[in-house]
């Protein structure tokens, strides 16, 4: 045991500051989230991963039902044809798809896709289900063939929900469009602790046929925007090719207006990136599998009972008050070691409890979001259960807090193109650059190709000052955040 435990140790993991995506991968590996898959592109989810996503995915299910949409479920193949309707949405998706040719040994008669999103087979189906509004959410996985990949974030297979609905009028999608926004906002903010920028995306960056498409950006450690969420206003596009109409009140036929919207799998990775650090995970309580670890601490045997003892009754009353908690009774691992692996898994509480303790009817506590000697208290055994689930909320806004002041500091106004390219240059990632834009195509492809940086989110709202545009100088009426992404 001795000789494994010097192993894992051995693999130190690579500084946050040093080599980011170094850094990333070794915790991805490292805590066990996730492991290389032999399929090119693809990874493998491993438990703690995965009930993060579960997490995750039950308390966004349960917003999602709040607003009205059910879930379906729609078929892993489309016909090829269908994805050819949609002249963008075809182009768009073109490079990523996989197509299948064979099936039961024979040549198919028309060639499959294997989904990469689902406008299409939905719209199909609606046409003949027509009764408005539809609202529905499937939970799936989707296929997007990519070249370079990155754990979580860029990867040929992956996890989402895709919401489809269709309305009788423009305002009522566009306003589908808007709350379902604010519902992942808040989802993101409140459940996963992390702030974010909100806002409409300009032409380049839409998604493949939607009139606007909207989205909710956080900024990772390294000062790279990663989009959380979108939200698509779908216009009559797909109705249009699909001919999902229904039948007004004058007894005219109309094509249906849509909207969709989608969360993935590569929330995750936004976890690990926001808010780990150079010891490992940081878990928000809310999607941690384990809240709180309790470390029996002794050295002779005939202390071992009294501590397991005490270590027994405070999980039954953790437990009691609806806290995911565990023993840690690993033998063979020095509590120093123990602490290292919690806190590379990121358990939010670790509770201490060794013989002197158990005398004096306490634990001491470790919480996850600090370091140093501020990070431990002492708690009263008698009310652990209090104490801790009180520690777990103040955790889940520590995160948010801390989270919030990395992104208020690396978000710059700049007025003056070249410092602005500079910046972007020099500094890392760079940050949110919150900008003047005139809105032209030819000043967002400028600033693409001398910084790297695209345009993120334009805000909902502006304060309404006209301004000069960042590069061209010409008369801007909105600002705009521009950042490097993943
Ligand atoms: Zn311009």
């Amino acid at each position: 045991m001795a000789e494994k435990q010097s192993k894992q140790n051995d693999k130190k993991v690579t500084p946050r500051s040093e080599d980011f995506a170094a850094w990333y991968n070794d915790i991805c590996l490292r805590a066990e989230l996730a492991d290389y898959s032999p399929v090119r592109g693809c990874i493998v989810f491993r438990p703690d991963a995965f009930a993060i996503w579960e997490a995750l995915r039950d308390e966004l299910d349960r917003r999602i039902k709040k607003t009205g949409a059910r879930n379906a479920y729609f078929p892993l193949f489309i016909p090829q044809s269908f994805l050819q309707k949609e002249a963008q949405h075809v182009e768009g998706f073109a490079p990523e798809l996989a197509v299948v040719t064979h099936g039961g040994g024979k040549e198919l008669e028309e060639p499959l896709i294997v989904r990469p999103t689902s406008e299409t087979i939905i719209n199909h189906m609606f046409a003949q289900w027509i009764s408005l509004p539809m609202m529905l959410n499937q939970w799936c996985n989707v296929v997007r063939w990519e070249m370079r990949t990155r754990m979580f974030l860029r990867t040929t297979e992956f996890l989402w929900q895709e919401g489809h609905t269709a309305h009788a009028t423009s305002e009522e999608a566009e306003r589908e469009t808007l709350t379902m926004l604010e519902v992942y906002r808040q989802f993101v903010e409140e459940f996963l602790a992390i702030p974010l920028i909100v806002g409409r995306k300009s032409a380049a960056e839409r998604f493949p046929g939607a009139v606007e498409t909207y989205a909710i950006e956080g900024l990772m450690g390294d000062g790279r925007a990663l989009q959380c969420g979108t939200s698509h206003f779908l216009g009559q596009k797909f109705s249009k090719a699909f001919e999902t109409r229904y039948l007004d009140d004058q007894n005219q036929m109309q094509f249906v207006w849509q909207t969709s919207w989608g969360m993935t799998t590569r929330l995750i990775g936004a976890i690990v990136m926001v808010h780990g650090d150079d010891q490992g995970l940081r878990l928000p309580p809310t999607v941690a599998s384990t809240q709180a670890v309790i470390v029996p601490i002794f050295r002779r045997p005939e202390e071992g009972a009294t501590v397991l003892a005490a270590a027994r009754a405070a999980l039954e009353s953790l437990t009691q008050a609806g806290i995911r908690a565990r023993i840690d009774e690993r033998d063979g691992m020095t509590p120093g070691f123990k602490f290292n692996d919690l806190e590379m898994r990121g358990v939010p509480v670790r509770i201490e409890i060794g013989p002197r303790d158990v005398a004096s009817g306490e634990a001491v506590l470790a919480r996850r979001d600090q370091s140093g000697p501020e990070s431990k208290s002492k708690a009263s055994l008698a009310t652990i259960a209090d104490t801790v689930s009180n520690l777990l909320g103040e955790i889940q806004k520590s995160l948010y807090e801390q989270a919030r002041a990395a992104m208020t500091a690396n978000t710059r106004k700049f007025d003056d193109y070249s410092i602005f390219r500079k910046h972007m240059e020099t500094e890392g990632g760079g940050g949110f650059a919150d900008i003047y834009w005139c809105g032209n195509p030819v000043c967002e492809t400028r600033i693409r190709e001398e910084t790297k940086a695209t345009c993120r989110a334009i805000p909902l709202t502006n304060d309404g000052i006209a301004g000069k545009c960042l590069v061209c100088g010409e008369p801007a009426t909105e600002r705009a955040y521009f950042a490097k992404s993943y």
